[in-house]
């Protein structure tokens, strides 16, 4: 366990709530959304091309996707239709072009959740993300409720009873998936993966670490430690 993991090389590591997948092969355009929706607090991995996204999508653990339909070596549409024949049931947000009603059409009834037709505003796409993704979980209210516990994902806010307590982002992350899956065994590995993006120096025994500071945060019980497994929220 290194407690000194925050100030030491993690420190520099990207800190998200929410894993998004984009996958664009305008890299302008990517760049511009990948850094938007990082100041929103999303982790995000790009693919450039249809065939690196349609990989990604299968292979890794989204909470979301954006996904460009006119793309090189498999089109958009084709990885949407090939994610949902997996099961992959991630929200997916496809991103069209502006007169093209038809594709906007095609790709809603092949699966897609929502679309945006270009050009947009960044945050108007994360607006969309946070909505999709609550309704996915099957929440219609933004707050997360958990006996005298409440987290407002989209404040970054928790409190217990009257008090507000301030978490930091990666705190905010783990306790979100731990909350959104109560009494359900969760494990490092997976809370790894929705902390820390692909790029990011990925290292599961901060994870203890940061449910220390959790227990101590919001008291000892909230959380549990299953041996060998991983956590449970109680
Ligand atoms: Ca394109």
């Amino acid at each position: 366990m290194r407690a000194e993991a925050e100030h030491g090389p993690i420190a520099r590591t990207r800190e998200a709530a929410i894993r998004i997948l984009l996958v664009e092969d305008d890299l302008e355009l990517a760049r511009r959304l990948k850094q938007g929706l990082e100041q929103s607090g999303f982790a995000v991995d790009h693919a450039e091309t249809g065939q690196d996204g349609l990989f990604l999508g299968a292979t890794e653990d989204y909470d979301a996707a954006v996904l460009d339909l006119g793309l090189p070596e498999v089109p958009g549409l084709t990885v949407l239709k090939k994610w949902r024949a997996a099961g992959r049931d991630l929200p997916i947000l496809i991103l069209t072009g502006r007169a093209a009603w038809t594709e906007r059409v095609e790709g809603l009834n092949a699966g897609a959740d929502d679309y945006m037709a270009k050009p947009f505003q960044v945050a108007e796409v994360a607006a969309r993300l946070n909505a999709l993704i609550r309704r996915a979980s099957g929440r219609s209210s933004p707050l997360l409720r958990r006996g005298d516990i409440e987290l407002n994902p989209a404040e970054g806010v928790v409190r217990v009873g009257e008090t507000t307590i301030e978490l930091t982002a990666k705190e905010l992350a783990i306790l979100l998936y731990l909350m959104s899956r109560p009494g359900r065994i969760v494990s490092q590995d997976q809370l790894c993966d929705h902390v820390y993006d692909l790029d990011s120096q990925r290292q599961s025994n901060t994870i203890e670490v940061y449910i220390g500071r959790l227990r101590r945060k919001l008291g000892r019980d909230v959380i549990r430690t299953v041996r060998g497994l991983g956590y449970r929220f109680e």
